[in-house]
């Protein structure tokens, strides 16, 4: 606008001042959804102002440059391919006749080489700065997108604790790296009863509570993922058996002292686990079944409480009541 005033054409004033308003109306149409006519729109206003002033003021002043901006803009919007090619075709187009034939058409530049040189200078500083924020802009977006899509793909969204694949992955890794690890399926007890009884959010909102008090209860190379609707996978690298089982004991306790807040009331949710090793089995599938059938027992001897090797029943803290073995401890 100064540029503007400067040259004194009221003419290009006027037309600036249309430019600035139909970038407004752009952005108040993009806000509602209107994509394609707010692009369409600002990117035709600022070209017949560049090709207006090039007309007026003649060959030289840099105003051209601006079609770089306008270049940038077709390739990154959310333009069809095709259209962006078809838009890209005419832009070139329309700038190499303005070059050619209309710049200067009506009028030349008159206040003398160094004012020109100046701004010409302008322009193309304005331009590279422009250039250079739309860039930045446009990296920041993809940053930030690729950071949603990656925590998307690896962690659940209602916990925030890793999902299925990302915590089996995990698994996957240490057991390649034959590092070993101890591995802990959780399943909350008679969790449809909470469903049931104080409805399905506040069933999610358990869920996430037991999720957090379980993930504070870890050590920092420990972690977590939600495998199934109210099951949790833990695994923990480089844990013995006691100390596993002190960390299940951990898990438990935490869960028994901090009941969920419902409102006004609050809710002690049980959990029973199944804990392998990973060198008892050949494979990983196998100590996760192994686990699995760990926690299968556990729910079947009266819930609340760990079974591990052998059998061996840890816990039952909430319910007061001692598991004293399956009949047959082969399997397990
Ligand atoms: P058990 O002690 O044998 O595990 O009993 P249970 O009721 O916990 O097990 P069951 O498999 O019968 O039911 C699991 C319940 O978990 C049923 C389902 O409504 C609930 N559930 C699963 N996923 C979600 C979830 O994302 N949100 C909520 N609120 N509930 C869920
Ligand atoms: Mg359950
Ligand atoms: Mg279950």
């Amino acid at each position: 606008m100064p540029i503007f005033l400067w040259v004194d054409i009221p003419v290009l004033t006027a037309l600036n001042l249309l430019c600035i308003g139909v970038n407004l109306l752009a952005i108040g149409l993009h806000r509602h959804g209107w994509l394609v006519p707010a692009l369409l729109i600002k990117l035709t206003s600022a070209f017949v102002l560049i090709v207006v002033a090039g007309m007026l003021l003649g060959n030289d002043i840099g105003f051209e440059y601006y079609s770089f901006i306008i270049l940038f803009e077709i390739v990154i919007s959310d333009l069809h391919r095709r259209y962006k090619m078809m838009l890209s075709g005419v832009l070139l187009g329309m700038f190499l006749a303005m070059l050619q034939w209309l710049f200067g058409l009506w009028g030349e530049w008159s206040l003398g080489e160094p004012a020109r040189e100046m701004l010409h200078a302008f322009n193309l500083m304005v331009t590279f700065i422009l250039i250079t924020f739309i860039a930045l802009q446009v990296y920041i977006v993809t940053e930030t997108n690729e950071r949603r899509f990656l925590s998307d793909a690896y962690r659940d969204s209602l916990t925030g604790v890793f999902n299925r694949r990302a915590i089996i992955e995990r698994a996957d890794t240490l057991w390649h790296q034959e590092r070993p690890f101890a591995l802990l399926l959780i399943d909350a007890d008679h969790f449809k009863q909470v469903n049931d009884n104080y409805g399905h959010s506040a069933g999610d909102k358990v869920l996430r509570h037991i999720a957090q008090l379980l993930q504070q209860a870890l050590r920092d190379r420990d972690c977590i993922g939600r495998v199934g609707g109210e099951e949790f996978l833990i695994l923990l690298p480089d844990a013995r058996f006691d100390e596993a089982v002190g960390i299940a004991s951990r898990l438990r306790e935490q869960l028994a002292n901090h009941p969920c807040r419902l409102g006004r009331q609050t809710l002690t949710v049980t959990l029973s686990m199944g804990l392998s090793l990973s060198h008892e089995e050949q494979a990983l599938d196998d100590v996760i079944d192994l686990a699995d059938r760990r926690l299968y027992l556990a729910k079947f001897s009266g819930r609340d409480q760990m079974i591990a090797e052998g059998g061996e029943s840890f816990g039952i803290m909430v319910r007061g009541e001692v598991f004293t073995g399956p009949e047959s401890t082969d399997e397990l």
